[in-house]
């Protein structure tokens, strides 16, 4: 059996020739080209692709596969919001993804980067690299005093509450669905409003759909205490980044550490040093001090990488042999 696997990244090469040495009844092609209709030659007599892109997965593309011959996807990520799923069922492809490969990657770097909020490093780092190194007017807070209010009990939610509990902190959590081993552990709450109106820290850890669309808003920050710090690891989708800037400007919010963005895929992940972003609200956001801007890297561990590469070459290859996996994505 043939398997491809576009995109390839240089630290994604030794688990790749690892997946490779274990499995010698596939034979293996990798590229670091990303997938598209041009691309899609290279999988000339493959049974399964493997990718992980943000560019989309169009119909065009899904029908020059299905062309091929080739109905097995397996990508090495969690999200599919960028597959046309109405042409993925059309041409009946089969697609898997890395859903859990490593919510201590996420929860740990959203910890890190609440730290930071709290110690103010990113004002002391602009002062020492003006050689100011006076500790007024910069004074920090404690984790341990705060209360963290995180909205998603999945695997990052939890592994986040775990940590800060373990800081000391006072946590909340809420999901849309209640879940009784954090209401019997005595930190659930079924209401949104009361987290927003409890939380000094607010950390977001939803999937993008329809109901999380825009949910920090202008609403949902007057709920607010004054001065409330906003982590989001999930997705750009879930803040009216504009909303976000006029409650930085108010005081309303006193700070943020975002991973996402809503229009990331234009800068995210490429060298823009002397282009422009052309993305206002980023330029805005990113020359605040109280708001630190990573670029969708909380998922960039060994750990992480490791898992979405052995575990979506896993799936490709129980695709072809048995028709079925344990990954598979409902579609549509
Ligand atoms: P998960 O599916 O395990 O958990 C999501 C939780 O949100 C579930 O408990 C679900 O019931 C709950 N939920 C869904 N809709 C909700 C709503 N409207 N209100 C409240 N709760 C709701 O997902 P996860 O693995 O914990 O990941 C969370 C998010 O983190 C992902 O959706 C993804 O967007 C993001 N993520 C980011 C990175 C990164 O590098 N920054 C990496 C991986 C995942």
């Amino acid at each position: 059996m043939k398997i491809i696997a576009y995109g390839i990244r240089e630290d994604e090469r030794p688990y790749v020739e690892n997946w490779q040495w274990a499995n010698p009844d596939v034979e293996l092609v990798c590229t670091d080209k990303l997938l598209d209709v041009e691309s899609a030659e290279l999988a000339a007599g493959c049974d399964g692709v493997v990718a992980y892109q943000q560019k989309s997965y169009s119909a065009d593309l899904l029908k020059r596969l299905h062309e091929m011959n080739i109905h097995n996807l397996s990508l090495r990520n969690v999200g599919v919001d960028n597959i046309d799923a109405e042409a993925a069922v059309k041409y009946g492809f089969k697609i898997t993804n890395v859903p859990i490969y490593s919510p201590a990657a996420i929860a740990e770097f959203g910890v890190t980067q609440l730290l930071n909020l709290l110690r103010r490093t990113k004002e002391f780092q602009n002062k020492f690299a003006k050689r100011d190194y006076r500790w007024a007017p910069n004074i920090a807070s404690e984790l341990n005093q705060q209360t963290v209010g995180i909205v998603g009990a999945g695997h990052i939610g939890r592994v986040m509450a775990h940590i800060c509990r373990g800081f000391g902190a006072r946590v909340m959590v809420y999901n849309h669905r209640p879940k009784p081993d954090l209401v019997k552990a005595g930190v659930f709450t079924d209401s949104l409003d009361e987290l927003y109106k409890e939380s000094t820290v607010i950390s977001l850890h939803v999937p993008a759909v329809k109901s999380t669309y825009h949910m920090l808003n202008r609403d949902a920050f007057a709920k607010m205490q004054k001065g409330v710090l906003i982590v989001n690891m999930s997705r750009g989708s879930l803040i009216d980044e504009q909303d976000l800037i006029a409650a930085l400007d108010s005081g309303q919010v006193g700070g943020a550490a975002l991973d996402v963005l809503e229009d990331e895929t234009k800068i995210f992940n490429k060298d823009m040093a002397n282009q422009p972003s052309n993305y206002p609200a980023f330029d805005d956001l990113n020359q605040r001090e109280n708001v630190l801007i990573t670029p969708h890297t909380a998922f960039y561990t060994d750990e992480a990488v490791r898992n979405m590469v052995e575990q979506s070459l896993d799936a490709s290859r129980e695709l072809i042999l048995t028709g079925a996996s344990d990954k598979l994505v409902k579609l549509g």
